[in-house]
């Protein structure tokens, strides 16, 4: 078979499970193995160390699909580990009012680079890594034939496979065309999502578990801000809490039009909603000036900062916009607040709060630590999978 052979004292990492290896940890790689091909990953030393894709174009040159030599790297491997990925989130959500979740998460669940996200009877998926792409037709007739879907659509249009050399891809992929917007319900909300022009495969899956808790944790009439609103994921849940009045702001119209189809959907009262269509970072300017106070704020922007390299200006604009939000909030007020970017830690973003409380001259507490969901899970070799943080913060005066 095909290897690559690491240099001198780089086996490390892979003996810990991490299942990314660099170019250059890389002394050779013999076989000039293809684009996803199936490699075996040696130690300087000729030691075995585990079964790899190659991605020659990436600067994680291979990614781990095994640690075992017994295990081998076949279409049953694939029918074994979406197997697994799938019964898990079956066990997690059946009977919880929930029709959409993930149910791969990539290097979390061993298969690394996938994507396949549940929109109720239509799946999602996403092909992020050469090893996957390679392995597509075999991971499509898998999927197919479980018969526990009526249609997978293909969402592969990110930037990420650039870098391992594939172009962007999207489209129907097997099963019955699925036709306009699907419904999903979140915890007894539905919503409507669009899996073919919505961002990520559709709706923001992972803010499941923060949509709820912002449902039980907001007072009665409170007047709340939902900023980045998206299609209304915070928004509903507050309007379902029964809540005073909620502003919410976010750049796209159309995002902005399907919040309005939620509500509708869901029988809520659209009167206590004003949606304004707008750049976050001078609407809260705007709001400033205008004096205006709110009991709960949410801050859920897009991710500032994908890699380290941005972590300078990603602070700079997390500090910003939670800076005028505790300005906006009335004393014993409530931040929800949250950094998707993977380049900044937990306690960094902590750290980015707390110059912003203090810069705005309030005093807050956290009082709840919010993250992932079940659904996004981060194995313990690959931290890296730890993206999403957010706080509660509590203004006291
Ligand atoms: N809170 C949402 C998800 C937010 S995703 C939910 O729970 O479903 C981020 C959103 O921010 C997107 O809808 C995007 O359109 C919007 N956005 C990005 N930059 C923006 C800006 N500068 N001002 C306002 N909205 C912005």
């Amino acid at each position: 078979m095909k290897s690559i052979i690491l240099k001198p004292d780089r086996e490390r990492p892979i003996l810990r499970k991490h299942p990314w290896i660099f170019a250059n940890s890389i002394a050779e790689v013999k076989g000039d193995p293809g684009l996803g091909e199936t490699i075996e990953v040696l130690s300087s030393n000729g030691l075995w160390l585990a079964y790899a894709a190659f991605s020659p174009h990436s600067q994680i040159r291979a990614r781990i699909w095994t640690w075992d030599p017994s295990e081998e790297v076949d279409q049953n491997f694939f029918a074994n580990r979406l197997e697994k990925s799938i019964a898990m989130r079956e066990g997690f959500f059946r009977g919880k009012y929930v029709t959409a979740y993930r149910e791969v998460y990539a290097e979390s669940d061993r298969l690394p680079g996938l994507i396949l996200d549940r929109y109720g009877e239509v799946r999602v998926i996403q092909f992020l890594f050469a090893g996957v792409e390679h392995w597509r037709e075999s991971i499509r007739e898998i999927l197919a034939a479980r018969g526990d879907c009526q249609a997978i659509v293909e969402r592969s249009d990110v930037d990420v496979r650039a870098l391992e050399g594939l172009a962007s891809r999207d489209g129907f992929l097997w099963g019955k065309q699925p036709e306009g917007l699907l419904t999903i319900v979140e915890h007894g909300i539905q919503f409507y999502v669009d899996i073919f022009q919505g961002h990520k495969t559709g709706f923001y899956l992972d803010q499941r578990q923060n949509h709820k808790i912002l449902r039980d944790m907001l007072p009665e009439g409170a007047s709340v801000l939902d900023c980045f609103s998206y299609t209304g994921g915070f928004t509903l849940n507050a309007l379902k809490a029964n809540v005073g009045e909620i502003l919410a702001i976010d750049s796209s119209s159309y995002a902005l039009d399907l919040t309005k189809k939620n509500v509708t959907l869901n029988g809520l009262d659209a009167g206590r909603l004003k949606l304004t269509e707008g750049d976050v970072f001078s609407e809260l300017r705007t709001l400033r000036d205008r004096d205006r106070k709110f009991d709960v704020i949410i801050l859920d922007p897009p991710k500032f900062a994908s890699t380290p390299s941005h972590k300078e200006r990603a602070a700079r604009g997390y500090k910003d916009i939670n800076l005028l939000a505790f300005k906006l909030l009335e004393a014993g007020g409530t931040l929800f607040t949250f950094s998707c970017s993977g380049g900044i830690s937990a306690e960094f973003f902590q750290k980015i709060i707390s110059d912003a409380a203090l810069d705005s001259g309030r005093n807050a507490s956290i009082i709840r630590w919010l993250g992932q969901p079940e659904d996004h899970p981060v194995l313990l070799s690959f931290p890296e999978a730890r993206y999403l943080k957010g706080f509660v913060c509590q203004v006291t005066s």
